[in-house]
């Protein structure tokens, strides 16, 4: 150890949440905190995934802070450039740099139950005490490979959309994508514009629905500068948003009308029927994430784009095996096969009371108490932790909502001058049993794959209600579900 120091709160991360941490602390005029970022700039995920294509599919005057709209956006959907410009802009604007260690992982935390506080270790040798640990690594963090075989034989170039190589170019060269996801779709189209050819590996179709992006015109800019208009526009946004949320009803009118929707977009775009039928999904809306792109579709029909269904048997050195013994031959293979989203919480060391470990509570079935607390972790806050994703709407709402509340905890240890606090084992464990009844119950309780889920079916990942249902249930933290230490 190099050096101790002392501070109120420890922030691992500095993307959306970990920033949204740190301003709305100073907002409150809490100055004592320091963020700690792995990387060797601010903006998460923003900042990981720099593949070609990489954007927002939340229009951004929702996918920006309510305390800090930037009317300056350049159209309906940022690309990942411009929203690390916002959250570098507003670390400036907020006073953060000073606050700010770059390039320092945090490798272990432990809570000191003498002193009641954590010390936090980081791979630059300082040792930090802390009153509370704010976990701001988000699980679409930790880039995951597929699981077939002989992907390290490859001898061409491997590439992954979160590990995306600054000078990647693929002109003339045959690249193959395995997956077909929210990166995914975003990465192929830019892809195939400078492929020779382009094979797509799709697993499981996916629905879409039509995006509408387009540049803000400069009067429209100039409109959405003045506050109150830039307000009721954000308002209009979530609103229409949280519509969305209806479909997601099984068996609902709202559901059938988004099946119509997407399927009429299918209909739109791709003329052949035997494209069309691969390309429809076999379980309800919104089981899966639903996609938003405009420009998939017509992609997979240019004449050097196919769309490979048939299933991977193996990955050879010179390309993809398909299971009826098919080589496809590539130059490139891209994985745009989505994140480890256990490995990231279990990527730090953190114990809590009697020494255990946070990994060991959230590997098989993650879960958190409004996705922020754990018993045995006294003042360690999880940010967008376990239940808190959602798949209609701005994650926004939902870190404004836990950062407010997780202020209102540290304020409340003042006010009762007590060190430490943590929420009760039996109300987790209720919360957490009503959390899954509901998502038994609803779309995601459908037959299909995805991150949502672990293998043995817990959905450890979407917050079942609506988004101001959360936001209320958050508002006030009910001080009587926690122990104070
Ligand atoms: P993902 O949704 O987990 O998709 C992974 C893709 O890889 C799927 O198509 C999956 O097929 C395929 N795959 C994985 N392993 C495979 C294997 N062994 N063989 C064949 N195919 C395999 O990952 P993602 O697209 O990176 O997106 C993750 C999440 O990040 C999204 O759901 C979203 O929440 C977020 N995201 C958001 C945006 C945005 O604009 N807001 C953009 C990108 C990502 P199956 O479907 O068959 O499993």
């Amino acid at each position: 150890v190099k050096s101790i120091e002392t501070t109120r709160v420890v922030i691992v991360g500095a993307g959306m949440s970990g920033l949204c941490m740190a301003m709305m602390l100073r907002q409150q005029g809490i100055n004592d905190f320091l963020m700690l970022e792995k990387s060797g700039d601010v903006g998460g995920t923003w900042y990981e995934n720099r593949y070609p294509g990489s954007q927002c599919d939340v229009q951004s005057h929702l996918y920006a802070f309510s305390f800090a709209p930037n009317p300056n956006w350049s159209r309906r959907y940022a690309g990942s450039g411009e929203i690390q410009g916002y959250l570098k802009d507003l670390t400036e604007q907020f006073g953060l740099p000073d606050k700010l260690r770059l390039n320092t992982r945090v490798t272990s935390a432990r809570f000191d139950e003498t002193n009641k506080h954590w010390v936090v270790l980081t791979s630059e040798g300082q040792e930090i005490h802390a009153q509370a640990l704010a976990l701001s690594q988000a699980p679409l963090h930790t880039a995951k490979w597929p699981d077939i075989d002989g992907i390290e034989t490859f001898a061409g170039r491997r590439m992954h959309t979160a590990l995306w190589p600054a000078d990647a170019s693929f002109a003339g060269k045959r690249a193959g994508v395995i997956g077909n996801g929210a990166s995914a779709v975003q990465l192929i189209p830019p892809v195939a514009e400078q492929a020779g050819h382009l094979t797509v590996f799709q697993r499981s179709a996916n629905w879409v629905l039509p995006r509408g992006d387009r540049a803000f015109s400069a009067w429209e800019r100039k409109l959405l500068a003045v506050s109150p208009i830039a307000k009721a526009y954000r308002w209009w946004l979530a609103g229409l948003y949280e519509s969305n949320r209806l479909g997601f009803v099984p068996d609902s009118f709202a559901g059938r009308l988004g099946r119509k929707r997407a399927l009429s977009h299918l209909a739109k775009r791709v003329a052949d029927p035997e494209l069309r039928t691969r390309l429809t999904p076999d379980y309800p809306v919104g089981c899966k994430r639903i996609l938003v792109t405009d420009e998939y579709y017509p992609t997979l029909q240019k004449d050097h784009v196919t769309l490979e269904t048939r299933g991977i048997k193996r990955i050879e050195p010179t390309g993809v095996r398909l299971t009826d013994d098919t080589l496809v031959e590539l130059d490139d293979l891209i994985c745009a096969t989505g994140f480890d989203i256990t490995g990231s919480v279990a990527s730090v060391e953190i114990s809590g009371l009697g020494g255990q470990l946070l990994a060991d509570s959230q590997r098989d079935k993650p879960q958190a108490m409004h996705g922020m607390t754990v018993p045995g972790f006294p003042n360690l806050f999880l940010l967008l932790g376990p239940n808190t994703a959602t798949g209609h709407t701005s994650t926004l709402l939902y870190i404004e909502a836990q950062v407010s509340y997780i202020i209102q905890c540290l304020a409340e240890l003042d006010r009762r001058g007590q060190k430490a606090m943590t929420v009760s084992p039996d109300v987790f464990r209720a919360h957490n049993a009503d959390l899954q009844a509901r998502l038994k119950q609803s779309v995601w309780g459908a037959s299909c794959t995805s991150w949502y889920k672990t293998d043995d079916g817990h959905n450890g990942t979407i917050y079942p209600g609506f988004t101001p249902q959360y936001r209320a249930a958050v508002k006030r933290p009910d001080f009587t579900q926690f122990d104070f230490l």
